[in-house]
């Protein structure tokens, strides 16, 4: 008998957190890593939220709490959800977790029966991928496009649609691409569903980087749309934008009470609850006039950043970079780097079963790490179904401009070292 059950196999992961291993072997060798690979603000979170958690501690709330998240939280949402959207949601069609991870995975389980179909952004947020496949069901990547900003048009969309899809995953702004959706995009995306998809076809629109949205643009979601609200899961949590990533803080809004309660019915099987002053202090972050400000400054440093390394990088021979409009990501083209270094002859020439594992921009991304001390992640980490032939990089602006621009200036030097990455095959022996 096997040890581990076959499903176990179908689950993917989040390569952001596991490139960490390479990183701590490139450290060990006494090299100094610019980390560009993981997707979290290079800001604390704010002091009048850190204040808010210490003294709930202080007053003993440290017991279990109501699965489904305190009241007064979910009221906040309600409230936020209100003043950001225009919706009138209520506390009970209102799930908190322990992040914004946990409700994919739950509405996979709810809705979703091995072999029906589930739509999703490729490149998109690996762990769609990973929960579709671990479920068994099919997944049909929704393919971005460079040329459009990495989106995609209502057409693209309703070419996917079968009897049998079940959910339609969307991301705006997007991890890793940084596109946004803009409101008349998502007004045709919006009737297309309508039109196409049978009203008990879920949406999942991750909006989890609503707060960052670049150049005095507004954040829009589809949810708002006529007739969208009772089939759209609204997901967010506190991560991104109150700089809250180490607190495991999300939310989602279903169309129904009774989808909430099978989502409140999970979390009690999985994790009973989210920590009582977690929960307060995420209330605070969303009530204290003290977070706009905040929040405005993070996301203007991001946007100083994104100004600065786009173009810098599309200043380097073989890259391209598109300009993106909110998260904290940039997602180059490196099509040229692979061929003026060899990397597309070198992966021709590796076995079939080596080819799988790896991909060029994995390749570039190695070399880079190994011999620049410049840790990013390939685009094979944002879904892998249908990404032969594409060549991009994801970089997280999310740390100092010092630090980026040290980054960016050592990925110049690589992308012009075609000796270098030849010796690099030749004595690391990752691809043997
Ligand atoms: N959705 C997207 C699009 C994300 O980028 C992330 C985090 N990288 C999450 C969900 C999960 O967020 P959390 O860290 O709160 O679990």
């Amino acid at each position: 008998m096997p040890l581990f059950a076959t499903r176990i196999t179908s689950l993917g992961t989040e390569n952001a957190f596991r490139v960490g291993e390479d990183i701590a072997k490139v450290v060990a060798r006494g090299m100094d890593v610019v980390r560009l690979n993981i997707g979290e603000p290079d800001f604390d979170s704010a002091p009048h939220i850190n204040e808010e958690a210490i003294s709930q501690i202080r007053a003993g709330n440290s017991h279990y709490t109501d699965p489904q998240g305190i009241l007064p939280l979910r009221q906040a949402i309600c409230k936020h959800i209100k003043a950001t959207r225009g919706l009138d949601v209520t506390p009970d069609r209102v799930v908190v977790s322990t992040g914004g991870k946990p409700p994919i995975g739950f509405t996979i389980q709810t809705y979703v029966n091995p072999g029906e179909e589930v739509i999703y952004p490729s490149p998109g947020f690996p762990i769609y991928e990973s929960w579709i496949s671990y479920a068994g069901a099919t997944p049909v990547p929704l393919h971005l496009r460079e040329e459009t900003g990495f989106t995609f048009t209502a057409d693209d969309l309703k070419r996917l649609i079968t009897p049998k899809t079940r959910v339609i995953f969307l991301c705006s702004p997007s991890n890793p691409t940084g596109g946004v959706l803009a409101k008349a995009e998502l007004e045709s995306i919006a009737r297309v569903i309508r039109e196409h998809a049978p009203p008990d076809v879920r949406v999942y629109s991750d909006e989890i980087y609503e707060h960052c949205v670049f150049d005095g643009e507004q954040h829009h979601s589809i949810a708002a749309e006529p007739e969208m609200e009772s089939r759209t899961i609204i997901a967010s949590g506190h991560s991104k934008g109150f700089a809250m990533t180490g607190w495991r803080l999300g939310f989602v809004v279903l169309p129904t009470a009774e989808e909430a309660a099978v989502f409140k019915q999970l979390t009690i099987n999985i994790m009973s609850c989210v920590p009582p002053f977690i929960q307060e202090a995420g209330r605070v972050a969303l009530e204290s006039a003290e977070s706009l400000p905040y929040i405005e400054h993070m996301v203007s440093a991001f946007q100083g950043r994104r100004d600065w390394v786009v173009e810098a990088l599309n200043e380097i021979p073989g890259i391209r970079c598109q300009n993106p409009k909110g998260a904290f990501y940039v997602f180059p083209n490196i099509a040229g780097v692979c061929e003026q270094l060899g990397i597309l002859d070198a992966y021709r020439a590796l076995p079939s079963d080596r080819q799988h594992r790896t991909s060029p921009s994995a390749m570039f991304q190695m070399f880079l790490l190994y011999r620049y001390g410049v840790a990013t992640m390939d685009r094979n980490s944002f879904g892998k179904i249908g990404a032969e032939g594409e060549h991009f990089l994801r970089l997280s602006i999310a740390t100092s401009l010092d630090r980026l621009k040290e980054g960016v200036g050592r990925m110049r030097r690589a992308a012009a070292d075609r000796d270098g990455f030849a010796a690099f095959m030749a004595e690391e022996k990752l691809y043997a």
